[in-house]
């Protein structure tokens, strides 16, 4: 499933699979909130260092986040590679 990438994560218009990129006000990378390719839901995935959060491969339209996302509310598992979901 590619992610669309949107501005807004909670149009109405929201379907599974959209990712919206936030920054910092200095720029640094924040993360990406993203509805759920499995369920819809909406969750955040927070960019870091890869300590506490995901790396990031630093493409804001074709994202690969490390490591896998495990989304708890309906098990989605899954990878984020140069912007493609792909459960596994
Ligand atoms: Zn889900």
């Amino acid at each position: 499933m590619k992610a669309r990438l949107v501005t807004d994560i909670r149009a109405q218009e929201a379907q599974p699979g959209d990712i919206a990129y936030h920054a910092y006000p200095d720029g640094k990378p924040g993360g990406y909130a993203y509805c759920c390719p499995g369920c819809g839901q909406e969750d955040w995935l927070n960019i870091d260092d890869g300590t506490h959060g995901w790396t990031w491969n630093g493409n804001v339209e074709a994202p690969t986040l490390r490591p896998s996302i495990l989304h708890r509310s309906c098990n989605w598992h899954g990878y984020l590679t140069d912007g493609e979901f792909s459960p596994c």
